[in-house]
């Protein structure tokens, strides 16, 4: 196989990440990497730095709208300086309950996604309007999709069946799972060390918890749409049903539209929640690991609130392995919060997870256990882009033997 140029897109709700990597046989080679940030906030920032981290774009511009971001990328891209991609893998966090598995995007597909807005109402919009703009500005190049549900199709159904009516699980409400590319890349990296009784912690702005069965999902934190599962930064993660109504009644009187009063539910459980909403002050790890160290007894609690979290599900989650052989961190925080593994472990020796505090204290890849922990903890960071250029390569090959 010739050296391929590889586009993957990865899009957030105010923000376009983008890298491009060289695949020939079995080898990849990230070229460079790139991002516009703060879409929509008058703090626009655009970069793109080579393999050896050196920025070669550097810039502030004014980012009003996503549409300006990505022609951003799209000029960069065609400047001449840089291999045009031949084949683009986006990420897409939920492609509703039909599309479950990652393949070539064609307008139809895009509009079929877009039904399903639903199921991630803050991820979907602006991962449709990349794809099409992408099809558009990179004519003749085939683009694929890669879900962060794909990893989780392995879970039994008694981990995705919810309990709810059956009209409801029979158009697909039921538990999706997502950083799929998160966590297949974790196992990836584990390769033959993968245990058999694996948990993964993905602790970042967003955050869930996986139990990994001979490499296989057999359960995930996360259920129909990112915000269920455990607290984060401005979820509230898995909560009393009774709360929702609760809200839903005293917003009744004012909103007696039903759509309206489900964005404004979306907006106090999806974004105002969570860290922020405990806190009162922000949904960054690092901002309220200040705080405490002030004395703040808010951030205090919304970090508790985390960490405790996480624990319980370890903890249920070891329940469903039948026991634990490793336990991995990954994300922001699991890969650099010192004190939140700390403390997720602190009260989970009793289960043999133990810790080394020595060997905590680091940021980035390692093994963190004690000697004697009956379970080995490790620190690895997540190589999503890497999982899709996987993706990519492998759907490429399959198009041109069919
Ligand atoms: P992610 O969504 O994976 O990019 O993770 C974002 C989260 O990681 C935010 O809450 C950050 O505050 C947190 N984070 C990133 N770097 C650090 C650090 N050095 N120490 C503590 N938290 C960090």
């Amino acid at each position: 196989m010739s050296s391929l140029p590889v586009l993957v897109l990865n899009s957030g709700s105010s923000s376009i990440k983008f890298s491009v990597y060289e695949a020939s046989d079995g080898r990849r080679n990230r070229l460079f990497e790139g991002a516009v940030d703060g879409i929509g906030t008058d703090r626009g920032a655009f970069w793109i730095k080579d393999a050896s981290g050196q920025k070669l774009i550097d810039q502030s511009p004014a980012l009003p709208n996503r549409a300006v971001a990505f022609q951003l990328v799209a000029d960069a891209l065609h400047a001449g300086q840089y291999p045009l991609p031949v084949a683009i893998g986006h990420r897409m966090v939920s492609g509703g309950p039909t599309i479950q598995q990652n393949q070539r995007i064609t307008s139809e597909l895009i509009d079929e996604m877009e039904s399903y807005t639903a199921f991630a109402p803050l991820h979907t919009p602006i991962a449709v309007y990349i794809m099409r703009e992408a099809l558009r500005l990179f004519p003749g190049v085939p683009n694929f999709v890669c879900l962060d549900t794909y990893f989780h199709r392995t879970m039994p159904e008694e981990a995705w069946h919810m309990p709810i009516p059956d009209e409801y699980s029979a158009i697909g409400v039921r538990r999706y799972g997502y950083h799929g590319l998160s966590y297949e890349s974790i196992v990836y990296q584990l390769g033959a060390e993968t245990p058999s009784r694996l948990i993964v912690a993905h602790l970042g702005n967003g955050a869930s918890i996986t139990a990994i069965r001979d490499g296989k999902c057999i359960d995930t934190s996360m259920g129909l749409t990112p915000t269920g599962g455990i607290i984060s930064g401005t979820r509230t993660g898995d909560i009393d049903p009774g709360v929702l109504l609760f809200v839903l009644r005293r917003m009744a009187a004012e909103i007696p539209n039903t759509a309206d009063a489900a964005d404004k539910l979306e907006v106090f459980a999806s974004k105002k929640a969570g860290l922020l909403g405990v806190s009162g002050l922000t949904n960054d790890m690092r901002g309220l690991r200040d705080a405490i160290a002030q004395g703040n007894p808010r951030a205090r609690l919304a970090v508790t609130l985390f960490t405790r979290t996480i624990a319980k599900w370890i903890g249920s989650f070891m329940a469903v392995l039948g026991g634990l052989d490793m336990l991995v961190f990954t994300g922001g925080i699991g890969e650099n919060d010192i004190a939140s593994r700390a403390e997720i472990c602190a009260g989970l020796a009793p289960l043999g997870i133990v810790l080394d505090p020595a060997r905590n204290n680091t940021r980035g890849a390692a093994v963190i256990s004690a000697a004697n922990s009956p379970v080995i903890i490790r620190v690895i960071p997540p190589l999503e882009d890497l999982m899709i250029v996987n993706h990519v390569v492998r759907l490429l090959g399959e198009q041109s033997r069919t």
